[in-house]
């Protein structure tokens, strides 16, 4: 058995060896020492040679599932060894085999993507100028090739890959820096040869379609691994190209910052992101499509326009879009389903929920018969209903058909007269044992006498030790229990050959008919990959209609001009969370070349960073085709969407705060154009005050004089607001506040023109900080302020602070006079001294301590 585990795991490389051992499936060695704490079992260890321990653990076979969750979770590959012959069967050892490999980007169990969800597998090929990128998902069978600009590849993949979240990336090797960077970003990279990149794979697979050559090594990458690890499970057979370019660029660091689909800590699923607030789809599909669409927004006005048409009317008509949304929800993974009958895989349930799918489309045509905009009457017209293969579905299968092979009732009753033999024949059986047990209880006596069956040996009757005596002559033994013994007859035997072959004659006979029902459907799996697509986007279209009606969104006037303006905007994300009627509505107005830099001052917490990135979410969702959270907004296309934001350490990558802050800076300088929109909120915080106040001014002046991008800028260096007037395309705004006796109290409104102030200390008491520290901050301040400049500030504030201290001294130095006359007298022993002596000193000391006081200070 060792010998046989050896092998497999030399065959399993990399992945995590789970070998069937009885009803487990167990790990032995390194394996088991990685992966127990990942499957959260106890790491125990056995004698295997002798004096050697090896560590193992192990996991019963029928939690599989959980399990292998868990491996695959934690970005590891697993390899499946099988017993493949029955071990009732075998001669001596039973043969193993790897019958499965599966890595974090390889899963097609419809359980273990439903536990894990998305799991797209990507390939690089990088390169010195077309890099290539791949990605597929295999649940769905789909490969997209990203065609990117020379030159500007390595960007675009990075930015692809953060839009596409890919469980596993496969590398060429000799690409260090790469695989670190992606495994600090949590991927699993899957190195392969770099024969793979080159193995004319795609060849066959796209051979008409027009792709560079950094494109097709991807590709070829992506198949070769694909043809290794999960041959015959995963089958690609829909591959389409995009240009990334013709999508809103939109960095790692926006996705981020906007907390697109995470929030900044990473985490997504529930609230908080923007994808949280607009995801009211009732599909698989569509949830994935309108992701897509959040992550990808787009540059033509046009294609915009398409499907702003779209969502108007559904927001135009409710009754009419909770109809078409009724519909959708009987509609299941279409997508994956049609894969799963592309690669004749779907099992008898999966059949039969694409019946109940395809039995709502017609009435979804029916409710979208009465649509006018292009987009939905073209999807409308993309529904194939396929009556008759639902029609075939519905005759043929039985409700909820079983979801694995081996089981019986995937076929109703009078599909098949064959089936329908076999099963009465089979139920008839049980009821002749039934009889059988009756007649021998009567003809012995034994009136415990029963009928039971095992695997080994098939029917037999059981008779308790002491009824043993009255076992008639034609019973012939079989075993001896503990308790008593098990015989069986002629008859018996008869019977169960009856009934054993009828039984599993009509499995047979029933996935002999499955098989043959599957397999006439794969030449539907186009069109029902085409209708998959339409009921995506036609969900897509219908949450976000769901959405605007909501929450009255209204309809972005989009362009191809520069301006930007937003009436009564809203944090789409911070208003639902704040509830109805608690967020205050702002304005924007960015126009043209005379208003493009907007400098935002005022205290902290005054709603500064909520205003912009309320900006770019706005952009974002109009240029999606979405409506917005405003009264009204003009939307002037944005190729880029930038951010500066905050501070975070890339200690993993071993970047201060600054240098991060500053390489967004210098990335954002270098990539940005004149259509592209920045936010900046804080630029140069993390160094010296004066350094900082003259990178920030340093680099408003290029934003607006040779840039001309629109940009927000938030600060805190009160002092820019003076140079903001001389700057093209500038104005101040300010963040609103109240005082109220030294009590501030945020409007969360912004307006024209600078803060009066800053408000660090009067936030910094809000927040608690000791009140003699605030006290002492104020003093500071206002010295500082009167000092004229910083560094004189600081001076002037230190040498007035100073003279102070001096008057105010409460234990000055002694000075040595003083000490000198302590000195003397604290030698004296008094006890030993005459009067006469003692008078005597004291006359000396006395005039000293007189000389001493009369001194100049030291
Ligand atoms: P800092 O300078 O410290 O970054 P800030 O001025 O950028 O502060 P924000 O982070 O935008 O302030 O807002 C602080 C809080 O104020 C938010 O978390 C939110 O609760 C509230 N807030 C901001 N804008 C609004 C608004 N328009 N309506 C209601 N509440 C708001």
């Amino acid at each position: 058995m060792q010998r046989q585990y050896a092998e497999l795991k030399i065959e399993a490389g990399k992945a995590l060896l789970l070998f069937r051992l009885g009803d487990f499936y167990e790990l032995f060695g390194d394996d088991a020492v990685e992966a127990a704490p990942i499957l959260e079992v106890a790491l125990t260890s056995r004698e295997m040679t002798p004096g050697a321990r090896t560590p193992m653990c192990g996991v019963p076979h029928h939690a599989l599932t959980t399990y292998l969750t868990r491996l695959l979770a934690a970005g590891r590959s697993v390899a499946i060894a099988d017993q493949v012959e029955d071990p009732a069967e075998a001669q001596g050892l039973v043969r193993r085999e790897i019958v499965q490999i599966i890595t974090p980007g390889t899963v097609t169990d419809p359980e273990l993507l439903e536990r894990l969800g998305e799991r797209p597998l990507a390939a690089i090929a990088p390169s010195d100028d077309t890099w290539g990128l791949a990605i597929a998902d295999v649940s769905t069978g789909r490969v997209r090739v990203a065609l990117l600009d020379p030159g500007d590849g390595e960007r675009q993949v990075w930015d692809e890959l953060c839009r596409i979240g890919p469980a596993e990336v496969l590398l060429e090797p000799g690409r260090p820096a790469l695989a670190d960077r992606l495994k600090t970003g949590g991927i699993t990279v899957a190195e392969l040869d770099r024969g793979a990149f080159e193995s004319g794979l795609s060849a066959a697979f796209a051979n008409t379609v027009e792709m560079d050559a950094g494109a097709r090594r991807a590709l070829d990458g992506l198949l070769s691994y694909l043809d290794r690890t999960a041959r015959t499970e995963v089958q690609l057979h829909r591959l389409e190209t995009y240009r990334p370019s013709a999508f809103m660029g939109l960095d790692p660091v926006a996705q981020r910052n906007l907390e697109l689909t995470a929030r900044f800590d990473g985490t997504s699923g529930g609230g908080g992101t923007l994808l949280g607030v607009v995801d009211r789809t009732v599909t698989p599909m569509g949830r994935r499509q309108l992701k897509t669409w959040l992550l990808h927004p787009l540059l033509n006005v046009d294609a915009i326009i398409l499907r702003q048409a779209a969502v108007r009317e559904l927001v135009a008509a409710p009754l009419f879009r909770e109809g078409l949304r009724r519909v959708l929800r009987r509609v299941y993974d279409l997508q994956r389903l049609a894969n799963r009958v592309l690669c004749e895989r779907a099992t008898p349930r999966e059949l039969w929920v694409l019946g109940l799918s395809l039995r709502a489309l017609p009435e979804a045509q029916r409710v979208l018969s009465a649509c006018g905009a292009p987009l939905l009457v073209e999807l409308s017209g993309a529904l194939d209903p396929m009556e008759d293969v639902a029609a075939q579905l519905e005759q043929a299968l039985q409700e909820d058909a079983p979801a694995v092979q081996g089981q019986r009732g995937i076929f109703r009753p009078g599909f098949d007269p064959e089936l329908d033999h076999l099963r009465t024949a089979s139920a008839e059986g049980r009821a002749w044992i039934a009889d059988l047990e009756r007649r021998e209880r009567e003809r012995t006596g034994i009136r415990s006498l029963k009928v039971g069956f095992n695997r080994v040996f098939g029917y037999y009757l059981e008779i308790s030790a002491a009824n043993l005596g009255s076992v008639p002559g034609d019973y012939q033994r079989r075993q001896t229990l503990a308790g008593g013994e098990r015989f069986v007859t002629p008859e018996l035997k008869e019977l169960e050959e009856r009934i054993l072959g009828a039984e599993e004659r009509s499995l047979r006979r029933e996935w002999e008919l499955f098989v043959d029902l599957r397999r006439q459907l794969v030449g539907r799996a186009e069109s029902l990959e085409r209708t998959a697509d339409a009921i995506a986007t036609l969900d897509t279209i219908a949450s976000l209609a769901e959405v605007a009606s909501r929450g009255g969104w209204v309809c972005p006037v989009c362009d191809d001009g520069v301006d930007l303006v937003i009436r009564d905007g809203r944090h789409p994300v911070l208003e639902q969370l704040l509830g109805p009627g608690r967020f205050v509505p702002n304005d924007v107005e960015l126009q043209g070349r005379a208003r493009r830099f907007l400098l935002i001052t005022g205290p902290n917490m005054a709603g500064k960073s909520t205003y912009m990135r309320q900006v770019a979410l706005i952009t974002i969702l109009a240029q999606m085709g979405s409506f917005v959270p405003a009264s009204a907004a003009h939307v002037g296309i944005c190729d880029r969407v930038f951010t500066r934001i905050g501070a975070s350490d890339d200690l993993a990558g071993g970047r201060s705060t600054f240098m991060v802050e500053m390489m967004e800076v210098a990335s954002l300088l270098a990539q940005a154009t004149r259509r592209s929109l920045l936010l900046l909120d804080e630029i140069g915080r993390g160094t010296g005050t004066l350094d900082g106040l003259s990178i920030a001014w340093a680099v408003s002046e290029d934003v607006t004089r040779r840039l001309g991008a629109r940009t927000l800028f938030a600060t805190h260096y009160h002092e820019l607001t003076t140079v903001v007037p001389k700057l093209p395309g500038a104005c101040n705004l300010h963040a609103v506040v109240s005082e109220e006796a030294d009590r501030v109290v945020f409007l969360h409104r912004v307006a024209e023109g600078a803060s009066a102030r800053s408000y660090g200390v009067v936030v910094a008491a809000l927040a608690g900080v000791p009140q003699a520290i605030c006290d002492r901050a104020r003093e500071l301040l206002q010295h500082l302020e009167e000092g004229g400049g910083l560094q004189a500030g600081v001076a002037a504030t230190l040498e007035r602070f100073d003279r102070k201290e001096s008057r105010s001294t409460e234990s000055p130095a002694v000075p040595s006079a003083v000490l000198e006359v302590a000195r003397r007298l604290a030698a004296v022993d008094p006890l030993r001294l005459t009067p006469i002596q003692a008078l005597d000193l004291l006359f000396v000391l006395h005039a000293d301590a007189q000389a001493a006081v009369a001194l100049p200070p030291e």
